[in-house]
Formats: C-alpha cells, sequence, structure tokens
C-alpha cells in the first residue's frame, strides 16, 4: 500500500486561521481537510482551505530568483560581481542564484543608503507570511538599513481597528475567541461579508442566529448573513459612523447604559453623552429624510436596545474600516460596548475580523512604521504606505523591498503607485509567482510558501499557530533571504531555523508572547494559545482592566460629517452611481493562488459587476468600464440583481486585469490612510461608447 503521511497546519488564506489536516504522498499534497478536533474549522473548511493548494505545483511558481537585465546594464560593478551566477531566461530577465541575487540586493542597498541616506528605504509586507519573517524584515529595516519605514497590508485593511481599539480600551485585537458567539445572547455584523470573506466564523453565526433569532446585520447591500437576520440593516454608503453614533443615542436617551460598568472601568462618560445629546446627526429619526432608508429610524433604536439589554458581541469588517471616519467608527463600536458593559466577559466582546492569514501577528511583529515589535515605540517613527508612494514620487524614497505584498494591484490609486515605482532605483520582490508587483522588480525571489515552511500565525482571534511544512522545497523561506542579505552587509545574523528568530521575538515581544515557546506551540496544535501567553493564555481580553495606561475605558467622541450619498439622499438629489468593492468566497487578495487552483478559480474567474434591476437604463451594453478622476477599470461584466439598493455598485477587486484599484484616489481614513474602498463615486461607460477612450 502506497505511503500517505497526514500532516496538521493552519490555513494559509483568510484571517480566520482554521486547522487543517493534509494528506501527503510522495511529497504531493493530496487532500486537505478540517482537522476532526480543530477548534477554529470545528471540522469544516471553505472552499479555499479544501482546495487551495494546487498553487503549489503551479507550472509557473517561481523556482529560480530573476534579475532585470536592464538593472544588470545600468549597474556593470553589480553585474562583474555576480556574472558567474546569471543565466539569461528572456528579453527582460536573467535567471540569477540566490547566492548571485542576495549578493547584488546587498550591494545596490548599500549603495544607495550611501548615496541618498538610510531613510531611502522602506520595506513592504508581511502579512501572507509567518511571524519569524516578519519580525526579521522590520529589523533587519529599522536596525541594520537604519530606516524607519516599514509597514504592512493592514494599512488597507484593519489599521483603523487597531488604532480606534488602542485610543479606547488600549489594545487592538479580538477580545475574545470565536466560539464566544455560543455565548452571546445578541450579535450585530457591521460591514463585513461574513459569509464570504471570513466564512467559518459565518458557519458560526449562521447557527446560532438560527436557533436563538439574535442577529443585527448592517450593510450597504443585501449580503448572505441577512437572510438570517432578525434585524436587516441597509445603510447608505459612509453611514457607520452616523448609525454608531444613533446606537449610542438611544442607550444614552433610553438610560440602558451600565452605571457601574462606566463608574467603575471607564473615563469620559459625562463628556461623550452631552456631545452625543447635541449631535445633530444622532437622533436616528434623522433617517425618516433619507428616501429608501426611511425604516431605519426604527431599526436602529431596537438593535440598540437588544445590543444594550443582552451579552452581545460586535463584529466588523472592511465595510467599517476602510472610509475616512473608519478609525472614528471603530471607536464608536467601542463605546457601545464601554456603555454598556459588554466587554471583559464570555458572550460580550469585539470582533475586527481581520483579512489576510498573519496580518495581526505582522502588526505584533512590529512591521508597522509607528509600533515596534510588542506595540512598543520605536526610535523613529516611520511612513505609512500612502505616504512612501508620495516620497517615491518626489525622490526621496529610492528602495522598496517588497515580502508578498502586491503593492501596484491591492492598494489604491494603481496609475499613481505604478508610477511611483518608476522612479525608484531598486525593487526587490519576494514572491511565489510573478505577481503585477514582481513583474516591476529589480530582483525578484521565489521563497516558500507558508505550506512548505515552520512558522507562528496569528489569526483574528489572537491565536497562536505553529504551522508546519506540509511538503518540503529547496526554496529559501522568507527569513533567509533577509538574513542572506545581512550577512553580505557585514551583518551577523546567525539564524539556523525559524525557532532561533521566535526565541528572540519571546524575549523582544515578552509582554505576549513570552510563554509561546515551539514545544509549547507543538503540545497545544489543537487548541492554540490566544495572546498574550505567559503562564497561561488569554482567551478573553479586559477582564479586569482595560490595556490603556490607567486601566480605563475612554470615550472619544466624533461626530458623523455629512457627505456623499447621505448628503445627496438629504438634498433629495441622489446622482450617479456609488462604488463598493468585496471579496468573494472563491478567490483571495490579489488571486496569485487562487486563481492557480483550477477548483477555485473556475468559480469566479473573471471581476462581474453588480447592478439594480432599475437601473438597466444606464447600462446599454455587457461590459461596462468604471472611471474616476483617477483611472479607468477595464471593461467588466454586468449582472443585474434586486440585491443591491439602486444607484449602488458592488464588485470584487481580485483579478488584477479589471484594474478596479485603479479607480480609487488618496482618499482614506484621517489616522492610518487606510484607503476609502467601501465607497467611490464612478462613472458608467458603456463599452460601446467607450471603446476609443480606453
Ligand atoms: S475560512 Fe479562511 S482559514 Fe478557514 S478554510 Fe476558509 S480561507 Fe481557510
Amino acid at each position: 500500500m502506497e505511503h500517505v503521511d497526514v500532516i496538521d497546519s493552519v490555513c494559509t488564506y483568510c484571517g480566520v486561521g482554521c486547522d487543517i489536516s493534509a494528506s501527503v504522498k510522495e511529497n504531493k499534497i493530496i487532500d486537505i481537510s478540517a482537522h476532526p478536533e480543530g477548534v477554529v474549522s470545528q471540522g469544516n473548511l471553505c472552499v479555499k482551505g479544501k482546495y487551495g493548494y494546487a498553487f503549489l505545483d503551479a507550472h509557473d511558481r517561481l523556482k529560480t530568483p530573476r534579475i532585470r537585465k536592464r538593472f544588470l546594464e545600468d549597474n556593470p560593478k553589480i553585474y562583474d560581481a555576480i556574472a558567474l551566477h546569471v543565466k539569461p531566461l528572456d528579453e527582460t530577465w536573467s535567471e540569477v542564484s540566490l547566492e548571485g541575487a542576495t549578493t547584488a540586493a546587498a550591494m545596490k542597498l548599500q549603495e544607495i543608503q550611501k548615496k541618498y541616506g538610510s531613510k531611502s528605504i522602506c520595506s513592504i509586507g508581511g502579512a501572507r507570511t509567518s511571524c519569524e519573517s516578519s519580525y526579521l524584515l522590520q529589523k533587519f529595516t529599522r536596525q541594520t538599513l537604519g530606516s524607519p519605514h516599514v509597514d504592512n497590508c493592514a494599512r488597507i485593511c484593519h489599521a483603523p481597528s487597531l488604532k480606534g481599539m488602542r485610543t479606547t480600551i488600549g489594545e487592538g485585537a479580538a477580545t475574545n475567541p470565536y466560539n464566544d458567539i455560543y455565548n452571546a445572547e445578541f450579535m450585530i455584523v457591521f460591514g463585513s461579508n461574513t459569509t464570504e470573506a471570513h466564512p467559518i466564523i459565518a458557519n458560526r453565526i449562521v447557527d446560532v442566529a438560527g436557533k436563538h433569532d439574535n442577529l443585527a446585520v448592517f450593510d450597504v447591500r443585501e449580503i448572505t448573513l441577512h437572510r438570517f437576520a432578525k434585524y436587516k440593516g441597509i445603510i447608505p454608503h459612509e453611514a457607520n459612523l452616523l448609525v454608531l453614533n444613533m446606537m449610542a443615542y438611544v442607550i444614552i436617551t433610553e438610560e440602558l447604559y451600565n452605571e457601574h460598568f462606566l463608574a467603575d472601568r471607564t473615563k469620559g462618560f459625562e463628556s461623550f453623552k452631552e456631545k452625543i445629546l447635541n449631535d445633530p446627526y444622532a437622533n436616528p429619526a434623522y433617517f425618516e429624510k433619507l428616501e429608501g432608508y426611511e425604516s431605519l429610524s426604527k431599526l436602529i433604536p431596537k438593535v440598540a436596545r437588544e445590543y444594550a439589554l443582552k451579552k452581545s458581541m460586535i463584529f466588523w469588517g472592511l465595510g467599517v474600516t476602510e472610509h475616512i471616519d473608519g478609525s472614528y467608527a471603530v471607536m464608536a463600536i467601542t463605546h457601545l460596548a464601554l456603555m454598556t458593559g459588554n466587554i471583559g466577559k464570555p458572550g460580550a466582546g469585539l470582533m475586527p475580523l481581520r483579512g489576510q492569514n498573519n496580518v495581526q501577528g505582522a502588526c505584533d511583529m512590529g512591521m508597522l512604521p509607528y509600533y515596534d515589535p510588542d506595540y512598543q515605540t520605536p526610535k523613529e517613527i516611520g511612513l505609512m504606505t500612502p505616504q512612501l508612494v508620495d516620497e517615491m514620487l518626489d525622490g526621496r524614497i529610492k528602495a522598496v523591498i517588497n515580502m508578498g505584498e502586491d503593492l501596484t494591484h491591492v492598494h489604491p490609486n494603481s496609475n499613481k503607485v505604478n508610477h511611483a515605482l518608476d522612479q525608484v532605483e531598486f525593487l526587490m520582490v519576494q514572491e511565489l509567482f510573478m505577481t503585477d508587483i514582481a513583474k516591476r522588480a529589480d530582483i525578484v525571489i521565489g521563497v516558500k510558501s507558508a505550506y512548505e515552511k515552520t512558522g507562528v500565525y496569528v489569526n483574528a482571534m489572537r491565536r497562536l499557530h505553529l504551522s508546519q511544512p506540509l511538503v518540503t522545497s529547496d526554496l529559501p523561506d522568507d527569513w533567509e533571504v533577509i538574513k542572506l542579505v545581512e550577512n553580505k552587509l557585514g551583518g551577523n545574523y546567525t539564524y539556523e531555523n525559524s525557532k532561533q528568530i521566535w526565541d528572540e521575538v519571546r524575549e523582544v515581544a515578552y509582554r505576549r508572547f513570552s510563554g509561546a515557546s515551539y514545544n509549547r506551540l507543538e503540545r497545544h496544535r489543537i487548541r492554540g494559545l490566544q495572546w498574550p501567553v505567559h503562564t497561561e493564555d488569554t482567551p478573553i481580553l479586559h477582564q479586569l482592566d482595560f490595556r490603556t495606561e490607567d486601566g480605563y475605558g475612554e470615550f472619544h467622541y466624533h461626530q458623523y460629517e455629512l457627505r456623499g450619498m447621505v448628503q445627496e439622499l438629504v438634498e433629495k438629489n441622489l446622482t450617479g452611481y456609488y462604488l463598493t468593492t468585496g471579496r468573494t468566497l472563491a478567490q483571495y487578495n490579489n488571486a496569485s493562488q487562487t486563481s492557480r487552483c483550477d477548483k477555485l478559480h473556475k468559480r469566479y474567474d473573471e471581476t462581474v459587476l453588480f447592478v439594480h434591476e432599475d437601473d438597466a437604463k444606464d447600462f446599454t451594453s455587457d461590459r461596462v468600464m468604471l472611471k474616476t478622476a483617477f483611472g479607468q477599470s477595464a471593461p467588466i461584466s454586468i449582472k443585474f440583481t434586486d440585491k443591491i439598493k439602486p444607484k449602488t455598485l458592488f464588485c470584487t477587486f481580485h483579478h488584477g486585469k479589471a484594474g478596479i484599484n485603479r479607480l480609487f484616489g488618496d482618499r482614506s481614513d484621517v489616522f492610518t490612510l487606510t484607503a476609502a474602498f467601501k465607497s467611490i463615486k464612478v462613472e458608467i461607460m458603456n463599452d460601446e461608447d467607450s471603446r476609443d477612450s480606453f
């Protein structure tokens, strides 16, 4: 009988972090299923977890590093140093050994450092690789290169959750384990298409809502979760803060707040209360003026009452964070928990649904310009990615190290980002495939995927999972590439394996990870451990104190700013179309992995624009292009539906060729510069009348 190994690990896709069991024969994965005892997956995986492994053996996997021929021509000294390692590949690229690639990278970084100074270099990425690699990239950038400029893709997703939660309760992470959904008496899901983006969490929500009819869902369009909701909130674009402040208003005016909790655990409530009561937008009756949304004036008080009087949890996604007031909206969410005491106990808490498999870990590791590992203050605060893009355009950033983040695809204003990258002297990319950004690089180094290496990943409930290789690979891990470059810059990294790096993390980031040794993580691979991990781990945060300096939860009121669709509705002048974007179940991020898995790709192989049936008169061709002041999409197929409000459009961003992110400019969250991906007014160009201009 042929030998099949069964190896346990963690899914490489979304922030849910499901426990998987892979069947492996002759170093090939033949099946992935949920670990039968997995506390996260609970015996189920979504299609990505089940079928999303074929990319490992894709014919175009980056096996050998590449160096741009033009780069070699422009840098003759580097070419001389590595000539023996270089072999022409095609018109644009030569293949190069890892030794040659890292020598070239070190020489170029040194030259740029000398010529323009350390701060002309930045590093971006880390949310899709292990904690060990994220940690080492920020350490290398800050300490070896001397640049404070590090960032990761939390910049375009949950940086506002970090900001909003740290400001009010001192910690920017989910407060409870997912299984507390079974202890909750009431749940609110806000701006999260959970069944598509975090399906295994959605399973729990649906299960509980089905039994207890205790779910409220708010979104700008009808999503699957609405079917299971007692309160089905469809709200106008950019109305999150408006709705959340209205809930606070109801809780205050009806005196539904928890006086003991407010007195013992919080400060600033009296001033917050006064401001909310004087807020011209906070009375839910305001919605009576908005045609098509009038029912919200009755629905919001009902939701606020149930939330306040029951043990409740709030879940949110990028529908909350990716707006100009994303951080303020997160603060408004935490205000609700602080007023009602719905935090710090089983079945009550706050759950930001982090997107990528290790975006929580990358932030914990200090891959942010304003935090060192463990959220300590760095010696010098660096720039956020949008600011770095501006610095590239202005000629002050000259070199970019990009580790597993497709900056030119998933960030906003793609035309601007591409133009900015054209200005830099050196771009190095560590990737699995020739993604959009890899195609622009001077050096591209193929690295191990998550299924080929050992490392720690932190999921959306702060759960650490020690991943182990399902198959072996000769490719380097991300951290090994960094180590090689560092050594060639005269450094002294001697790490032989990821464990040695993790042991250092446990010392540097001891407040969260001191007790999380590999040994212990191995022993608890099924249960996982939720940080902070010392003698025990911490499934529920904030039980006695908040993690602010003085232990009190704080209120930080901000008034909703009238704009966009709400303003047009109030003025009875709704014109044009508002686009919102999001994920679909079968694809992930820039689709570099999922599009190489046939079983996934055939489920969703092109971008589709969802349009309300009543708007059909404006869509006279089969495909349309969308246009804004910042750019134009490629032609996109249309699907008419009644699941979306008139004048609202929805599409995904996974397929680069649709060019959706060209439409978005620099409009972003006021604190974190997180792109306002969830609402933009677009012009419709039917394919027949816009063909010439495309
Ligand atoms: S829900 Fe997320 S972590 Fe779980 S199987 Fe699906 S993609 Fe993987």
